[in-house]
């Protein structure tokens, strides 16, 4: 029971007291259920992640088995085997590279997860868009991208979430340019007391029905053609959360895409 008591008063002196005693214990029974289901919420997630992890770890050491003794068996047989072997050993490396870049994916996917013990530092996001394009510099010469961006403010985090984040936007913007050559912009407004980062390509574009899709873990909406593991806007979607921001698409088929993600402004200059 609540109880409380306040004086009630005329304008000489108090005439009285207004007490009252409130029934609390539907509050107090939703506060313990929901305290209770949170709690319960956490562990479930820790151990979802820790199975991702041990998943994704533990399942990398029989593949590199089987990829290096198919790879053994490639080469010692070739020129003894017929072709038909041949092509079957090829799908079997082909099969198991894959499988290993997917774990590997899975694997950065799952560790984003704990939270870093060292705090957050100020992050120049110009430097990070510089880091990027040395990473990304053989996708670049090769596709021949013209990549710019707008002064950058610094915010704060993990250089190396940011590095990703960046990384893998970009490397889309290249990787789904169609027929033109790639040119993504990179550029940074105020808003609301956010930064509201954008990258924007001339590519293929995604259809709007695909907009919130491609977050998800595996899901690719282009096929083989075009390698990839579908984990990339995940991880994306995974950092930006981590920093309590947002991230989504704009685009139209054929027309490009401009992804927004927004990040905290206080304590960070332009
Ligand atoms: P991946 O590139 O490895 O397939 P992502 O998670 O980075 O995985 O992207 C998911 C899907 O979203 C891609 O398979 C592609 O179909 C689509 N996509 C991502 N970025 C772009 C882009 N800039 N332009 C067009 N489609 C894109």
């Amino acid at each position: 029971v609540v109880f409380s008591a306040s004086p009630l008063v005329n304008d000489k002196a108090t005439v009285g007291v207004v007490v009252a005693f409130r029934d609390d214990t539907e509050r107090r029974e939703a506060d313990s259920e929901r305290t209770a289901a949170e709690k319960e919420l956490r562990r479930a997630n820790e151990v979802l992640s820790q199975f991702a992890f041990a998943a994704s770890h533990d399942l990398q050491e029989p593949l590199r088995m089987i990829t290096s003794y198919s790879q053994l068996l490639v080469k010692g047989y070739q020129g003894k085997v017929d072709e038909q072997t041949i092509f079957c050993m090829r799908i079997i490396t082909d099969g198991t590279k894959r499988m290993g870049d997917l774990l590997a994916d899975l694997l950065a996917y799952t560790q984003l997860s704990g939270e870093e013990e060292d705090p957050d530092q100020p992050v120049d996001l110009n430097r990070i868009f510089e880091n990027t394009l040395d990473n990304c510099r053989a996708a670049i010469d090769e596709s021949a991208a013209v990549i710019t961006s707008d002064p950058l403010p610094t915010v704060s985090g993990h250089e190396p979430h940011f590095l990703q984040l960046l990384q893998n936007l970009i490397s889309n913007g290249i990787k789904y340019r169609g027929d033109k050559t790639p040119r993504i912009h990179v550029s940074a407004a105020r808003i609301d007391g956010l930064w509201r980062l954008a990258v924007a390509d001339n590519g293929i574009g995604i259809a709007p029905e695909y907009h919130h899709k491609i977050f998800g873990v595996f899901k690719r909406l282009h096929g083989k053609m075009i390698p990839g593991t579908g984990i990339g806007l995940a991880i994306c979607q995974r950092i930006v959360e981590r920093y309590h921001g947002q991230i989504w698409v704009q685009s139209e088929i054929d027309h490009g895409a401009t992804f927004f993600f927004t990040l905290a402004a206080n304590e960070t200059k332009a």
